[in-house]
């Protein structure tokens, strides 16, 4: 079962946008409702039963049992007949919305925090239609149940063989999205580990130095658009709160966050794509990005987004039916790729030279080798069973991209080979 996830503009009229919102306030209703049904039970729980409880805990009968999804799900025909406005969401949609906040329950019962919050006016940002009794998208429309027809920017087509299963819809930055599930029905065969390693070091000096001497500068999309949204930031914190023109700048602020996320993760892809044109083989650091993005370079860690990066090679790795591990990041950039032996070397430093075997190169060249030669030691002990890849032919993805060997840089050269 191939299972991908397709985001397409759409464009809804004034009516539509005005139930779409609607509906989604419904829906955070509801939500918010579930939720102090689960906090009244828990409340009821907490106080030992020899203690007065008036002033601050809700008193349930003992044997009443906890709001569970099924519980929860079962009340909302009834809630429908006292409330009607709960009618005008399709039931399916309202639905999941409950089913959200069990999800996010039993997250927190398995990690032991992140309780669920309630929502406020305008955080419940999406609705998921979850079932499709026909194909939902035509060519121009997008077809969803109560509100008809919405125009689509069907950009690139659904690829035969695949059926609709569940459509999100969004709304970031005062713009439509609707994400649409297709599935698939193929097996995929297990991949076993062949052709040529690179190993991947990121950084902040260059965005990422592989095994075999290409290194890509960072971009610098948050430095260059910064001094823009410092602007934009520091005219909304003049405005009035709740007015319109507070909201008009709000939308401007969202809109350019939006235009740097949509610049970063296009980079991203393209990095991530010219990796695979390289080699079959990707080893990358198992670092934990968030620990490094709380120093004094936080800013910059951020908007390089390693995190995301790594996230996306994986997933471009899977579709073009490449290998991708990750490998133990300690000491990296401390150890010569040829000997093996420990050189100590700071920051500054940005030439590794082994006084051991008289090795040379560049500092992050030499760390992407160190983490080749990880990877490989990794799978030809620990095997790399179970990792799946989509390598079956003719299908998205695959042909577009692989008639280019290097990606193209975004403005001027940014990439060359250094020997
Ligand atoms: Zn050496």
């Amino acid at each position: 079962m191939l299972t991908l996830n397709y985001r397409y503009r759409i464009y809804p009229d004034a009516t539509q946008e005005q139930a779409l919102i609607e509906w989604m306030e419904i829906c955070r209703s509801a939500y918010n409702y579930a939720l102090r049904e689960i906090k009244d039970w828990c409340d009821s729980r907490k106080c030992l039963i020899d203690r007065c409880s008036l002033e601050k805990e809700y008193i349930l009968t003992a044997d009443l049992k906890f709001p569970n999804e099924v519980y929860q799900l079962n009340n909302l025909p009834l809630a429908k007949k006292k409330f009607p406005k709960l009618s005008e969401v399709p039931s399916q949609v309202l639905q999941q919305a409950v089913k959200q906040l069990h999800r996010g329950w039993e997250y927190f019962q398995e990690r032991g925090f992140g309780f669920p919050r309630f929502k406020k006016y305008g955080q419940f940002k999406s609705l998921l239609f979850p079932q499709f009794k026909k194909n939902p998208v035509t060519n121009f429309h997008i077809k969803l149940p109560k509100i008809g027809a919405i125009p689509i920017n069907l950009h690139r087509p659904i690829p035969l063989g695949f059926v609709v299963k569940q459509v999100r819809i969004m709304r970031k930055a005062d713009k439509w999205y609707a994400s649409v599930n297709i599935q698939c029905d193929v097996s995929i065969p297990d991949l076993m580990p062949h052709g040529h390693p690179i190993g991947v070091d990121v950084g902040l000096s260059k965005f990422l130095a592989t095994s075999d001497g290409v290194l890509v500068k960072p971009p610098k999309f948050f430095k260059s658009l910064q001094g823009k949204l410092k602007l934009l930031q520091r005219r909304l914190s003049r405005k009035q709160k709740r007015s319109k023109n507070y909201e008009k700048q709000r939308i401007k602020v969202a809109r350019l966050h939006h235009t740097i996320d949509h610049t970063r993760k296009d980079f991203h892809f393209k990095q991530a794509h010219a990796l695979c044109d390289a080699g079959d083989m990707v080893f990358m650091e198992d670092l934990d990005y968030r620990i490094s993005a709380k120093g004094m370079l936080g800013k910059h860690m951020l908007d390089a987004a390693f995190g995301q990066f790594r996230t996306i090679v994986k997933y471009v790795c899977w579709k073009r039916g490449k290998i991708c591990a990750e490998v133990d990041a300690r000491g990296t950039s401390q150890e010569c790729p040829e000997c093996g032996a420990e050189v100590r070397k700071d920051l500054s430093i940005r030439i590794h030279n082994c006084p051991n075997c008289g090795f040379q190169t560049d500092r992050d060249i030499a760390s992407g080798q160190v983490i080749r030669n990880r990877g490989i030691a990794l799978i030809s002990t620990a095997g790399l069973a179970g990792i799946e890849s989509a390598c079956a032919d003719g299908l998205p993805g695959i042909e577009v991209t692989q008639s280019r060997p290097v990606s193209k840089p975004r403005k001027g050269k940014t990439r060359k080979t250094s020997k």
